[in-house]
């Protein structure tokens, strides 16, 4: 599986696989050294049974989206829906619309659940079994913030 690990200092997204990760990942922005602990069943993509960054077991699942791709999705769709527009050909205009919609929609539907750790916003792709749960907002709250302490204290 690969892991993307969110440097706590500039914010920077670090990419390795957990098979070949050692126990330390350099921020290649800001220097920063990031303790890792990744254990035996991320790196045989079996389960995603512990953060390897700050050791918490409670992640969340959500769609691997990009929002960048969606939103330049319906953009191209309005720009090409607006030349239409401009000729008076409404119908069509309408319809570019749509399917830029759909598409988008299509897109995301096809997209696989990746799991992200609340604390440390580490995330998680590969074929492990998805055991986390959807996304909740009180839990996020209580978790980033008690990271952000032990940040603090470190
Ligand atoms: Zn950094
Ligand atoms: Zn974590």
């Amino acid at each position: 599986m690969k892991i993307t690990v969110v440097c706590p200092d500039c914010k920077s997204r670090l990419e390795f696989l957990a098979r070949t990760g050692g126990d330390l990942i350099e921020c290649g922005l800001c220097d920063r050294l990031i303790a890792l602990a990744i254990s035996e069943k991320i790196r045989s993509d079996s389960e995603v049974d512990c953060c390897p960054v700050c050791q918490g077991v409670e992640l969340y699942s959500r769609k691997d989206f990009d929002p960048k791709v969606g939103l330049t999705v319906i953009i191209v769709g309005a720009l090409i829906s607006g030349v239409f527009y401009w000729f008076r050909l409404d119908l069509i205009a309408y319809s570019v619309l749509g399917i830029a919609a759909l598409l988008d929609l299509v897109v995301y539907s096809r997209l696989r659940d990746l799991s992200v750790c609340y604390r440390c916003h580490a995330e998680f792709r590969g074929n492990y079994r998805r055991t986390a749960p959807l996304f909740d907002l009180h839990t996020a709250d209580e978790l980033e913030l008690e990271w952000a302490r032990r940040l603090g204290k470190q």
